[in-house]
C-alpha cells in the first residue's frame, strides 16, 4: 500500500489577525457544526478512491482547528478511522491558538489520538500580540502550553514570527529565549510576509516601520544561533526541531518530488491535494462547498474519479443541484517539468538538500543534464554546495533562498 498524508482544513478563527491571508474567519456555532458535518461527508465520499493508501499523517490546519468542540474533532477522526487505513503510529497534528482550549479539551484531544500540537504564539511580547490582532497574551500561551504538557503531549510545535513592524533583533531574541526555555520539541520561525488584502497591507502606514533587509537577515542569524545553542537543528529553511521531532506531515510537501514519498489528500474548504501526478484544490466558496454535500444523492457520484472533472455536465445533477465533483477546482496534471521543478525548489528547502540519485531514479535523467547551468552558477557563488550525492543550500544560500530556488523553474 502507498502512504499518504491527510490535511483537514478548519477555516474558522475567533477573529482575523491583521497580517493573515489564510482562508479563515469568524463563524457562528451553527455554521461550524454544518461545516463539520460536510467535512465528514466529503471524507466518506472520497474514501474508496484511496483504497490503495494507508494514512501516515493527519494534519488539522486552519484557521484555528482548536476552536471546534473536542467532540467535533473526535468525530472527524472517528470518521477517518472508519473509512481509511490509518497507520498505528500515524502523526496526528492539530493547530491551536492559546485561549481556545482548556484542560478538559486537551485531555480529550489526547484520548482521540492526537499526538502533536502546533501552538500559534508568534511573539512573547504582549504589545506585539495586540498589534497583530492576536486573541491571546503570552500568559495565555503559557497556560495552554503547560496544560498541554500536563495532558501528556510530548510533541509540541510553537509557531513564531519575525520581521514584525517595529521589531528588532533584541525583541526577537527575547521571544526566542523565552520559548526555548520551555523546550518544545519543534519551533517554526517564519518571517512576516505582507500579503495583499490583509489589514496590515492596507494600513501599513499606521504601524511602526518594518525591519530592513539587513535587520531581517540578522534576525534569521539570531534564530539560527539561539536555536542551535538550545538543541534545535534547522531541517527546513523556517523549521527547527529536536532530532526525531521533524514534522512528518510537512516533510511530505517538501519532499513530494521524490518518487517514493507520500501523496497528500486535502479535505475541507480550499484544501489542496496531490495524488500521483494530479493536483487540485477544493473550492474556497463556503456556500458552494456546503451545498455540494447537502443532498445525500451525491454519494452515488460513481463516475467521479480522482483528479477528473465531474462528469456531469457543468457540475449539475439532473435535479439541478451541485454534485460534489465540482468542488474540485484548478485541476492540474503535473508535467515532468513541473515535477522536476518541485523536486528541486521544494527539496532544497530541506537542509539536507536533494539527492542526485533520487532525481535520476525519479525522472530517468541526471540532475546535471537538466540543471547544469543553474547548479554551476549557484555552486560557484557559494549558495549551493555538493556533499556526496546531495546538493544543498549553504547558510549564505538560505539568506537568498527565494532567488536561488526560483532559478530552478524550467
Ligand atoms: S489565528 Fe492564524 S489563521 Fe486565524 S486569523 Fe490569525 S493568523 Fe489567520
Amino acid at each position: 500500500m502507498r502512504s499518504m498524508g491527510v490535511y483537514l482544513h478548519i477555516p474558522f478563527c475567533a477573529k482575523k489577525c491583521v497580517y493573515c491571508d489564510f482562508l479563515s474567519g469568524p463563524a457562528t456555532k451553527q455554521m461550524r457544526q454544518e461545516y463539520v458535518e460536510t467535512l465528514k461527508k466529503e471524507i466518506v465520499h472520497e474514501a474508496e478512491k484511496y483504497d490503495a493508501y494507508r494514512v501516515g499523517t493527519i494534519f488539522f490546519g486552519g484557521g484555528t482547528p482548536s476552536i471546534l468542540d473536542a467532540e467535533e474533532i473526535g468525530a472527524i477522526l472517528k470518521c477517518l478511522d472508519a473509512h481509511y487505513e490509518i497507520d498505528v503510529d500515524a502523526e496526528i497534528t492539530i493547530e491551536m491558538n492559546p485561549g481556545t482550549t482548556d484542560r478538559d479539551k486537551l485531555l480529550k484531544l489526547k484520548e482521540f489520538g492526537i499526538n502533536r500540537l502546533s501552538i500559534g504564539l508568534q511573539s512573547a511580547d504582549n504589545a506585539v500580540l495586540r498589534m497583530l490582532g492576536r486573541i491571546h497574551t503570552y500568559e495565555d500561551f503559557l497556560q495552554t502550553y503547560n496544560q498541554s504538557r500536563e495532558a501528556g503531549f510530548v510533541n509540541i510545535n510553537v509557531d513564531l514570527m519575525s520581521s514584525l513592524p517595529g521589531q528588532d533583533r533584541n525583541d526577537w531574541r527575547r521571544t526566542l529565549e523565552k520559548v526555548t526555555a520551555l523546550q518544545p520539541e519543534h519551533i517554526s520561525a517564519y518571517s512576516l510576509m505582507i500579503e495583499e488584502g490583509t489589514g496590515l497591507y492596507h494600513r501599513l502606514e499606521e504601524y511602526p516601520p518594518l525591519p530592513d533587509e539587513d535587520e531581517d537577515r540578522q534576525m534569521d542569524q539570531t534564530a539560527k544561533q539561539i536555536l542551535a545553542e538550545t538543541g534545535y537543528y534547522r531541517y527546513e529553511i523556517s523549521n527547527y526541531a529536536r532530532k526525531g521531532y521533524e514534522c512528518r506531515h510537512n516533510c511530505i510537501y517538501w519532499q513530494r518530488g521524490v518518487r517514493h514519498i507520500a501523496d497528500y489528500a486535502g479535505f475541507g474548504l480550499g484544501a489542496s491535494s496531490t495524488i500521483g501526478n494530479v493536483r487540485w484544490k477544493n473550492t474556497d466558496d463556503m456556500e458552494k462547498y456546503l451545498r455540494a454535500f447537502r443532498d445525500d444523492h451525491c454519494t452515488d457520484d460513481k463516475e467521479y474519479a480522482i483528479g477528473k472533472e465531474c462528469t456531469i455536465e457543468n457540475g449539475q445533477g439532473s435535479s439541478g443541484e451541485m454534485m460534489p465533483g465540482n468542488i474540485k477546482e484548478q485541476i492540474q496534471q503535473l508535467s515532468r517539468n513541473d515535477r522536476m521543478e518541485e523536486f528541486m525548489f521544494l527539496g532544497l528547502r530541506m537542509t539536507n538538500g536533494v539527492s542526485r540519485l533520487e532525481f535520476a531514479d525519479t525522472f530517468g535523467v541526471g540532475m546535471q543534464d537538466v540543471y547544469d547551468k543553474v547548479l554551476r552558477k549557484w555552486v560557484s557563488r557559494g549558495m549551493l554546495v555538493q556533499s556526496g550525492d546531495c546538493i544543498r543550500l549553504t547558510d549564505a544560500g538560505i539568506d537568498v533562498s527565494n532567488m536561488v530556488l526560483a532559478d530552478f523553474l524550467i
